[in-house]
């Protein structure tokens, strides 16, 4: 039989995090002091591992990095820590993408103007709790089923994190307009998720086997999965080549790859040649 390996249309590392890898390459060559960043830059355990090497370190705070070079996560900071960053650090650069900003600046926007925020997204969130701070007394809300706890209130305006899915804040808007005179909702979700996610859903339907790559606390690659297994059972999210188990492969004509946003091409790159190896 001939087995086809196909890699989704739009796959692997966006726009945002492919500025911030350009950032820190350039502060590890250039800067005179140590080079932190402030958390995982991006959420891909072997990309921080491999900047490690090059003597990029993650810190907690910027007080473990005062007098060095800081970068901000793609993912944002808080308006306290970004304060504390520039006051303490030799240089501070940030690396938030620049569609994380703008979920700060609708939140900030819809606060000045009144409504109840409602943040679409996970609690606990790096992302999510970088935009709370924008839009005090701001609630976060997961999905539909959360939307019964809140307070009533007559303005209610949403902000979405940039790597949810549509369908999920189609339902927890649907269920929001029951409970105030007016919704208003400023969607927040990144174009490179929604297309990473429509061309995985497209190849999911297609394939046999569908392998996800990304590490496993990225938000968005969780999301491409639970898209992929509800269209192809034979979904395994994988965070690098040698987690490639070969009798997934079994009897596959088709097999489908697709990665998280954090994901680099020369990872993608690996797992299709090991897979190539296996088949
Ligand atoms: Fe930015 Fe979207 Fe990439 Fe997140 S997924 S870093 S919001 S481009």
């Amino acid at each position: 039989m001939v087995v086809h390996i196909q890699i989704a249309s739009e796959a692997g590392a966006c726009y945002g995090v492919e500025r911030a890898l350009r950032m820190v390459e350039d502060a590890a060559k250039t800067s005179p002091v140590p080079v932190h960043t402030l958390g995982p830059l991006i959420h891909n355990p072997r990309v921080v591992a491999d900047l490690a090497l090059k003597g990029v370190t993650v810190v907690d705070s910027p007080e473990e990095s005062a007098g060095d070079t800081l970068l901000l996560r793609t993912h944002g900071v808080t308006p306290n820590e970004e304060r504390r960053a520039r006051k303490l650090c030799h240089d501070v650069l940030d690396a938030t993408c620049p569609f994380v900003k703008k979920v700060h600046l609708a939140a900030s926007r819809l606060y000045r103007e009144g409504y109840q925020v409602v943040v679409v997204g996970e609690a606990g969130h790096p992302e999510v709790e970088a935009t709370l701070p924008h839009a005090p007394g701001a609630v976060v809300v997961g999905d539909a089923s959360e939307v019964a706890d809140l307070p009533a209130c007559k303005k209610i305006g949403v902000v979405v994190q940039t790597t949810q899915s549509r369908s999920n804040l189609e339902r927890v808007v649907s269920a929001l307009l029951g409970r105030a005179e007016e919704v208003r909702v400023v969607n927040t979700i990144c174009d490179a998720t929604s297309g990473h996610q429509g061309a995985c859903a497209e190849l999911a339907a297609r394939a046999d086997v569908m392998i996800v790559i990304g590490g496993r606390i990225s938000a968005n690659t969780k999301r491409l999965t639970e898209i992929a297994a509800e269209l192809c059972p034979r979904t395994y999210h994988i965070e690098g080549a040698d987690e490639l188990d070969p009798s997934w492969l079994d009897g596959a004509g088709l097999i489908g790859i697709t990665a998280g946003a954090s994901t680099p091409a020369s990872q993608i790159d690996a797992v299709r040649s090991a897979i190539e190896a296996a088949i």
